[in-house]
């Protein structure tokens, strides 16, 4: 989770930290932090909140000197306070470092480190590395050799930067992202490419186990046993460089809205690798699905899709549980891995997991340089562009389309027509208004059901998640069938119901459901194409095909989260205690 990031250059470094890290806000804000060297003395400011509320309260902007390091939270260890906040200084304050993960070991390095008369002023496990580095550099002078021993003695999880007070960084990469951007005078290090896209579009994406050391013009890449490694430097996309809201409030209503044109980048110019997963999955006996979060739930629709339209069975599992029954996995079987980032800690892991049992690694990845895509057999792009609202949207659709021209290949019968998807997406957000009236009356609620049957049921998971991360009420998707073995006790005037209920196979029996409830005295919303007295709310969207009526009921949620969210005063784009991109476990 958070960004980290690091400057060395012909520039005044805190500036360009700062907007590096207000790119990279997405991805951690409980805190913020700038150090920069000069004159061979590190100067720190850090503090808790969001990066503009702390720059504005301590002129991070205005530290001086062209080499820096800074640092957005979320908090593993040690609570959200502005003694935890990094960079974190060494003892002796001739070292700073700031750090993304978990250092596992924590616990004994610094007990070790007191006894040895090292101060702490943190309860981060990452203040460990700042005085690891200190005593192994005070013993070699030197900065190699200080990060091998540090390297060599941490357990965990880490991306970390160590700014000496020489005007030295140096940089290490173990299971978590570090990019490197090379400009014209200069070297960025950061936990992704938009910490210095406006910078430059020229980047080393380090290997795992490998770290980097920077000193002014001049930069080395060796791995953890000292071994020089050759940089390779790759041209960045120019799309990630689209990272302003524009004219959007939030960047979670762009990418709503944004919905209409990304379906159609979805899995374009990979016909190919479309073609090779379809072959994959018809010759394999066995075919796992994985994912976690919204793309767990594509996953569900995945799995349905399969068994019906291509007579294919599969299993979806979520990524953090595999760890726990890895025999559930049969060996040289297909695994297809979903993730917006492609380095989510829990989907990286399940598919190491695959690995070791010889399986096939699919990847659908919106991120295309990220970790899983260099550990996928076969990459398949959402290509929907960064998508920073914490709560997935256009990936998810971006997801569904993909699945369905798998699903079409599998099957010549399907038909997609992107166009009519495209429209109906752009006519459901017209329904602005009515959507607006609807987010109002849900404001005082504490408790929504979302029901829906069949392909519509993963629907309502994933409606549930986004109104639990967006507005914080209590949120369940429901079975339809399972309403009356259970959810039906809960039924009261207090909750409102989401009905996803298109006109397909599952309309009788959902239009039942919605009147069962309602004669429990709850509020009824309806998701559907045809109106109907059972409603308190209708919102109407498109006649569509069973098949792609998901994507037409999944955008009006969206928005119904989005506007709930406003209406309750709470940030949309950065949910409470949540990141975007989850690379801790
Ligand atoms: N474990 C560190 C902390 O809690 C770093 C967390 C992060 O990746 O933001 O401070």
């Amino acid at each position: 989770m958070c960004s980290i990031i690091g400057y060395s250059g012909d520039d005044i470094a805190a500036p360009i930290i700062v907007k590096g890290l207000r790119r990279m806000e997405y991805r951690g804000y409980d805190s913020v932090g700038v150090a920069t060297e000069s004159n061979n003395q590190i100067e720190l400011k850090k503090g808790v909140g969001k990066v503009e509320e702390v720059n504005s309260k301590v002129n991070l902007e205005q530290l001086p000197g062209k080499i820096g390091i800074g640092h957005t939270r979320w908090a593993t260890h040690g609570k959200v306070t502005d003694a935890n906040a990094h960079p974190h200084p060494s003892t002796s304050g001739k070292i700073a470092i700031v750090h993304n993960g978990i250092i596992e070991n924590f616990v004994e390095l610094k007990e070790n480190l007191k006894n040895e008369g090292f101060i702490f002023q943190s309860d981060t496990d990452s203040e460990v590395i700042a005085n690891l580095l200190q005593k192994n550099f005070e013993l070699s002078k030197n900065v190699k050799d200080a990060m091998l021993k540090t390297i060599s003695e941490l357990k965990g999880h880490y991306s970390f930067i160590a700014m000496f007070e020489n005007g030295q960084l140096a940089a290490a990469r173990f299971h978590e992202p570090l990019i490197i951007g090379v400009g014209k005078n200069n070297y960025f290090l950061s936990s992704d490419v938009l910490g210095f896209i406006e910078q430059t579009d020229e980047a080393i994406y380090m290997d795992n186990g490998n770290f980097a050391i920077i000193n002014q013009d001049q930069i080395q890449i060796l791995d953890f046993q000292g071994n020089e490694i050759k940089p390779e430097i790759t041209k960045v996309s120019k799309e990630f460089a689209d990272v302003y809201k524009g004219d959007y409030a939030h960047f979670t209503l762009k990418e709503i809205s944004e919905q209409p044109e990304t379906i159609f980048k979805a899995g374009e110019n990979t016909k190919n690798s479309i073609k090779a997963v379809s072959d994959y999955l018809k010759h394999s006996r066995n075919i796992y699905l994985t994912g976690s979060g919204t793309s767990y739930n594509a996953s569900l629709v995945a799995k349905y899709l399969l068994a019906k339209y291509a007579k294919i069975k599969s299993e979806s599992i979520i990524s953090s549980e595999l760890q726990f029954s890895p025999d559930s996995i049969e060996p040289n079987s297909i695994v297809i891995a979903i993730s917006q980032s492609g380095e989510s800690a829990d989907v990286l892991e399940a598919v190491n997991i695959a690995k070791k049992n010889d399986c096939k690694i699919i990847s659908i990845i919106n991120s295309m340089t990220s970790t899983l895509s260099r550990e996928s057999d076969i990459v398949i792009g959402m290509n929907c562009g960064p998508e920073i609202g914490v709560a997935a949207t256009k990936s998810f659709t971006s997801q569904l389309i993909i699945l369905y021209k798998i699903i079409q290949e599998l099957n010549g019968d399907v038909e997609i027509d992107l166009d009519e998807i495209s429209s109906s997406i752009s006519k459901i957000l017209e329904e602005h208004n009515n959507i607006k009236k609807i987010a109002n009356a849900l404001k005082e609620i504490s408790d929504i059901y979302v029901l829906g049957r069949g392909i519509h049921y993963p629907i309502a998971i994933e409606s549930a998640l986004k109104i639990k991360e967006l507005t914080y009420i209590h949120a369940e998707g429901i079975a339809g069938g399972e309403l009356k073995h259970g959810p039906l006790a809960l039924m009261d005037d207090n909750v409102f119901v989401i009905i996803i209920n298109p006109e397909d196979s599952t309309y009788q029996d959902t239009l039942t459901s919605a009147r069962e409830i309602k004669a429990r005295g709850a509020k009824i919303i309806g998701i559907s194409d045809k109106e109907s007295d059972a409603y308190d709310y209708w919102v109407k969207i498109p006649k569509t095909s069973e098949l792609t009526y998901p994507i037409a009921e999944t955008i009006p949620i969206q928005l119904l989260s989005y506007y709930c969210a406003l209406e309750k005063d709470t940030d949309p784009d950065y949910p409470r205690n949540l990141a975007k991109s989850v690379t801790v476990k």
